[in-house]
């Protein structure tokens, strides 16, 4: 037999897809800047079927390339063009397998979309507070795989935070039961942690023990436009003094990042009048009640105002305004693909050195690039901002992906000089892959390589990304 008939008889043959057609979509990344072959994608339906697929593979010594939802925006799900690999898609194992409100826990299979696992909890009434604009198509696999951060990381932490146990086959095909549902356990070396970030390279997450919170009464959301970077910086400075942990998010927008996003979708209004050169969207999570919430968000927002730190805000005064206000800030990255693409960097920073590192960096890139345009958004209450480059209007934007590489490593070295990373939440994939290289020590990068070298030493899971 050969393999796609041997992976067949693992997962059936209507889950082993080889023709043009059924293989194109899990072979190119959401930006369709990575494009790849494989002998199959193949799309086990349980933690057995993926366990056998993997020792099939690796006594072949077939590489294999993990994959969830495919909305990734490092190339990590996708495969080169050798055409060795085979993609292991676990969209199919999709099952909620169990909700414990007493110990505030949820166990999910790894395909299971983010969006139908924060279902799950609301019906518990409980909240999973992890969340992004890809939230529909992402899945819980990919976001542990990818250690994804979202918009309120703030107040719960990145999807690290949020695991307490892990289902992971290894790369031999043995299966790693560590679903333990447990906030204390120092029983040596936390394994799943390695998993976590680690973007299919050591294993394949097969499930996982999540953290569920309660539900907020009220969630409130306002937009606040501001004249300068460190005025938004200053309110969130100011909001976090006044609300604390119940600010569960803190997003900016450049009126670049606005602009593009305006093109793209004009149907999309912008809630404040006076155009100003910054936005931020803000979210307060209240325990007590809409109206208490409504006003906590009002006096904090009105006395910025006062303070002429903010110049106009807008707070939503329904469900329907605040997924509308949402919906602004979650548009940009598909604007932006829409708009064809621009040079595109997920960095983060002490938040105090943001303002200076903008101003300076920006100034830096326009004296070099005349036709260059900054579009920045991000989670500025997490120090992490996508700090983006297109061109200026009449200027294509091939321009801006022919001086890519000096434009990153500008940027890139500006982050490093004030102690940032060059990946706050994407991960490295392929896009950063060698870059990574100039910025961590020869310790760390060689740690990296012996942890790999030691649960993959044939080098089959996810082979040419991260290291
Ligand atoms: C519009 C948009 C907005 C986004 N916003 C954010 C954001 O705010 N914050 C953020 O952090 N990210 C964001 N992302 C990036 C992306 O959605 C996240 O990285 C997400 O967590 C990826 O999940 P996925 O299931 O699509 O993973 P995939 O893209 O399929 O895979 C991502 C990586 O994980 C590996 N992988 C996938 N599943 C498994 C598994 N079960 N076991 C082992 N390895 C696996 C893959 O090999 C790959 O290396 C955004 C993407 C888009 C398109």
């Amino acid at each position: 037999m050969n393999l796609p008939e041997q992976l067949a008889a693992i997962v059936g043959a209507a889950n082993v897809l080889t023709t043009p057609e059924d293989t194109a979509p899990y072979l190119t990344d959401w930006r369709r800047r990575y494009h790849g072959t494989a002998a199959a994608i193949v799309r086990p339906a349980a933690t057995d079927e993926v366990a056998r697929i993997v020792r099939l593979c690796a006594a072949s010594r077939v590489p294999i390339v993990p994959q969830g939802g495919n909305t990734g925006l490092v190339g990590g799900a996708t495969p080169d063009d050798s055409g060795a690999a085979v993609v292991v898609s676990l969209q199919r194992m999709n099952r909620i397998r169990a909700i414990d409100t007493a110990n505030d826990t949820i166990t999910v299979e790894a395909g299971c979309v983010l969006q139908a696992v924060q279902d799950a909890a609301r019906a518990a009434q409980r909240l999973f507070p992890l969340s992004l604009a890809a939230e529909g198509s992402a899945t819980i696999g990919g976001n542990l795989s990818s250690n994804a951060g979202g918009t309120q990381v703030l107040r719960y932490g990145n999807a690290r935070e949020l695991a307490l146990g892990l289902e992971v086959v290894l790369p031999g095909g043995d299966v790693w039961d560590g679903l333990r549902g447990l906030r204390k356990d120092n029983t040596g070396y936390d394994l799943k942690q390695l998993f976590i970030g680690a973007e299919g390279t050591l294993g394949i997450i097969t499930a996982a023990t999540l953290k569920l919170f309660a539900q907020p009464a009220a969630q409130i959301t306002a937009i606040a436009a501001l004249a300068s970077l460190p005025d938004a910086s200053d309110l969130l400075g100011r909001m976090r003094g006044e609300v604390g942990p119940e600010l569960t998010a803190f997003e900016v927008m450049s009126a670049n990042a606005l602009r593009c996003l305006l093109q793209q979708f004009p149907d999309k209004r912008l809630p404040v009048s006076a155009p100003q050169p910054w936005y931020a969207l803000v979210e307060l999570s209240d325990h007590e009640s809409a109206q208490h919430a409504t006003e906590r968000l009002e006096a904090v927002l009105g006395a910025a105002l006062d303070a002429g730190v903010v110049r106009d805000a807008a707070v939503a005064q329904s469900i329907a305004d605040a997924q509308a206000m949402w919906a602004i800030r979650e548009g940009i990255p598909e604007a932006q693909l829409r708009a064809g693409g621009n040079v595109k960097h997920d960095v983060s920073l002490p938040i105090s050195a943001i303002p200076e590192f903008v101003a300076a960096t920006n100034a830096a890139l326009e004296a070099r690039f005349p036709w260059i345009e900054p579009i920045t958004f991000g989670h500025l209450g997490d120090g992490n901002l996508h700090y983006n480059f297109g061109t200026k209007a009449g200027i294509p934007v091939a321009v801006a992906f022919e001086h890519q590489h000096e434009i990153s490593t500008v940027v890139h070295d500006a982050v490093a000089a004030r102690g940032g990373s060059i990946s706050a939440e994407h991960g490295l994939g392929q896009l950063k892959r060698d870059e990574i290289r100039r910025f961590k020590s020869p310790i760390e990068l060689d740690l990296m390589r012996r942890i790999k070298a030691a649960l993959d030493p044939d080098n089959l899971m996810n082979p040419g990304k991260v290291i």
